[in-house]
């Protein structure tokens, strides 16, 4: 129900030929959620004593508007989770471009964790010895400050992005793209049946696409289809 058109409300747009500073856009909404915590009366003209308050309790955007939402590194950037202060690794492409890699560190696979506290820390240190950044924070933003906002349980992670077109397809890629035929986590040579079977899938009602092949149109797989795939 939350997510009908009927109860979202539009609170602001951009038009512009480059993105907003964040801090400048989200300042008025910021504002708004201080005035909501103190209470505002719920029928002004009628009854001033009946009040109600609003907090922000989740952020959700994606992956580059985390970024400059949270006023932190990009995604291909050092200390670039949300979560975590892991600080990855760059690594080249084949095609030229930089990803950010994070090796699995069996001691510590999640951590070291970030925390709320931690990120206006950051912001601090980062704004008082003038540096790009602290632990991938280039410095405050106005969310941080939002009545009872916590910049880490409070921001999602982007579901589309990382899990669905992010590991998702890299997983389908590893298994079946002809490349990686020669190694042994390959399910290369299983390609066909996977597809006959589904293929072959009765889909419920609310899966709207019918799953296409793997060996054929796996590139084309939208995130809706590899989110079917992973559920
Ligand atoms: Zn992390």
């Amino acid at each position: 129900m939350r997510k009908s058109r009927e109860f979202m409300i539009l609170a602001g747009l951009w038009c512009g030929p480059t993105k907003p500073s964040m801090n400048f856009f989200l300042d008025p909404l910021c504002k708004a959620f201080d005035e909501l915590e103190k209470g505002v009366p719920l029928f002004p003209e009628e009854n001033e004593d009946e009040q109600i308050q609003a907090f922000l309790l989740g952020v959700s955007c994606d992956t580059p508007a985390r970024s400059a939402v949270l006023n932190m590194n990009q995604h291909n950037g050092e200390c670039c989770c949300s979560k975590c202060v892991q600080s990855g690794k760059n690594r080249r492409t084949a095609t030229g471009g930089n990803v950010r890699i994070f090796p699995y560190d069996e001691r510590n696979p999640t951590g070291p964790k970030r925390s709320h506290e931690m990120m206006l820390r950051n912001a601090r240190e980062a704004l008082d010895s003038k540096s790009t950044h602290v632990n991938g924070i280039k410095g405050p933003s106005v969310i941080m400050f939002c009545p009872r906002v916590d910049c880490v349980k409070s921001v999602c992670i982007d579901y589309m992005h990382l899990v669905c077109l992010g590991v998702v397809r890299l997983f389908l890629k590893l298994c079946f793209d002809v490349t990686h035929s020669l190694n042994d986590f390959s399910l290369y040579r299983y390609v066909d049946i996977v597809d006959q079977r589904l293929e072959s899938i009765k889909l419920p009602h609310f899966i709207n696409r019918q799953p296409r092949s793997i060996s054929e149109h796996l590139k084309f797989w939208k995130a809706a289809e590899l989110r079917s795939w992973l559920l």
